[in-house]
């Protein structure tokens, strides 16, 4: 699509574009071709379309139809304009595609590189515009609306469903469909009220980790109960609605896992259906927040390769197109358990960027545009490091300045920035892929620095 077609916000129909322009681009007559294909080269054609799954609880196959083949050139639509979309367009643009981004802040980091819709998340109308103006829909968080889900998936292409969002909103059905897909989860019960609770409790044994269903992110809305005096503080804790008569909290308890480390495997599958992941990822968190990615993992290349293993099996095992991250913990003897998934490039896959053949968000528009997926090899090893807003200015100024610490060890710091308006104690600012022979220089570099303290 050409910049004067995004300013009038109208998209031309591939038939349109070839008689308008002769004969085409490549890009343009392969794309004809392959929406032809797909029985489903006019906006009519796409109204046929299945019902979000969002919206209906199906959890049918992801997209609307066959799998359809977008060469650069076509416009990618994203739903949410931060750091994720914003690497996402740039990767992408590389590569010859177009974005537009759909984000209610005016100049958030994806608008800064690609054109952008001002507007709410469930702003219909607004969604409806991003339909018209791209050729294939994505996302870059999971908390999408369900009626926009929808929508878009009526009113464009979708490759990723919402069927996969569904089951990734709602702690209980994510670990439903893990355990379908022959992975190991915590035990875990569902626990809707302080009777329920008690007796999840008294069946799984403390310790146990409570958390809301839905919602819930870096560690927010969850509770560690050790004793069984604090079941009934730690459910006012996380359910706090319900003792001033809110409706019943949909609420999760899992055995708390006595893991040796957390590691994280972001996979990719495509339209059609091949699938590679990236190498796993230690995470280190601090206040419940991703500090630190060491990759390689520092544990035993057999539970790495395993991790990466049940990774790809549930990203087939759901039909998932497009990245899922796969969060799980690692206990002393070696067992794996999935924590969490989210559908959408993730914090624990940026160390790609830089040190893998194929970053992670190359590797998402792959998919999502069914090209084959990009080679995952690690080049090197690397820590990234999160730079929040207390680290900003200390992170620029050691990156941007002769760097002492990094001749010694042998160390080169990538640093990435994400043009947020606001700094702020605690927000992701941006990171750094710290590249380097060996992690524990890594790790050095990030010490000597001195700015990760707090
Ligand atoms: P989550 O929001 O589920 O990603 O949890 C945030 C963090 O809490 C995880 O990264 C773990 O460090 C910790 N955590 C969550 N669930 C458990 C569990 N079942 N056992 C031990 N630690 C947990």
């Amino acid at each position: 699509m050409r910049p004067e077609e995004l300013k009038a916000g109208g998209k031309a129909a591939p038939a349109e574009k070839l008689k308008a322009d002769g004969l085409g681009t490549p890009a343009e007559k392969l794309k004809a071709q392959s929406l032809g294909a797909a029985g489903q080269s006019s906006p009519e054609g796409r109204g046929n379309a299945k019902p979000a799954a969002a919206a209906s609880g199906d959890n049918a196959a992801p997209g609307t139809g066959a799998p359809r083949t977008l060469l650069p050139g076509a416009t990618i639509g994203v739903l949410g304009g931060g750091q994720l979309g914003r690497m996402m367009a740039l990767a992408g643009s590389a590569m010859g595609y177009r974005f537009v981004a759909l984000d209610p802040a005016p100049d958030a980091p994806c608008g800064q590189v690609t054109p952008q819709i001002t507007a709410a998340y469930d702003d219909r109308d607004a969604a409806r515009e991003l339909a018209r103006r791209a050729d294939v829909i994505t996302y870059e968080f999971e908390n999408v609306d369900a009626d926009v889900a929808a929508l878009l998936t009526a009113e464009s292409y979708v490759p990723q469903g919402s069927a996969l969002l569904y089951t990734t909103q709602h702690r209980l059905r994510e670990k439903a469909a893990i355990e379908a897909a022959g992975v190991p989860v915590a035990p875990y019960r569902k626990a809707g009220s302080l009777a329920e609770l008690t007796a999840a409790a008294a069946e799984l044994g403390l310790p146990c980790v409570l958390k809301t269903a839905t919602g819930g992110y870096d560690g927010k809305g969850q509770a560690v109960i050790r004793q069984p005096e604090e079941l009934e503080a730690a459910f006012r804790q996380v359910a706090p609605g319900v003792s001033a008569g809110g409706a019943p909290p949909e609420l999760v308890l899992e055995k708390f896992v006595a893991f040796k480390c957390e590691i994280s495997v972001v996979a990719a599958r495509s339209a059609s259906g091949e699938v590679k992941s990236f190498p796993a990822a230690e995470n280190i968190h601090v206040n419940n927040i991703l500090h630190l990615s060491i990759v390689p993992a520092r544990v035993p290349e057999e539970i790495q390769r395993r991790a990466c293993e049940l990774a790809e099996r549930i990203v087939s095992g759901m039909n998932a197109v497009g990245l899922l991250a796969v969060e799980m913990f690692v206990t002393d003897s070696g067992e794996l358990f999935v924590n969490e998934l989210a559908p959408r490039p993730h914090n624990s896959g940026h160390y790609t960027m830089d040190a893998c053949v194929t970053s992670q968000f190359e590797q998402h528009v792959r998919a999502i545009c069914n090209l084959p997926l990009g080679d995952t090899t690690l080049l090197t090893p690397v820590v990234m490091v999160n730079v929040l807003g207390q680290h900003l200015d200390g992170a620029i100024q050691a990156v941007c300045t002769p760097d002492e610490a990094g001749n010694r060890l042998g160390v080169a710091p990538k640093l990435h920035i994400y043009g947020k308006s606001e700094s702020k104690t605690g927000r992701k600012m941006g990171h750094i892929n710290l590249l380097c022979k060996d992690t524990g220089d890594g790790l050095s570099w990030v010490e000597q620095t001195n700015l990760w303290r707090n």
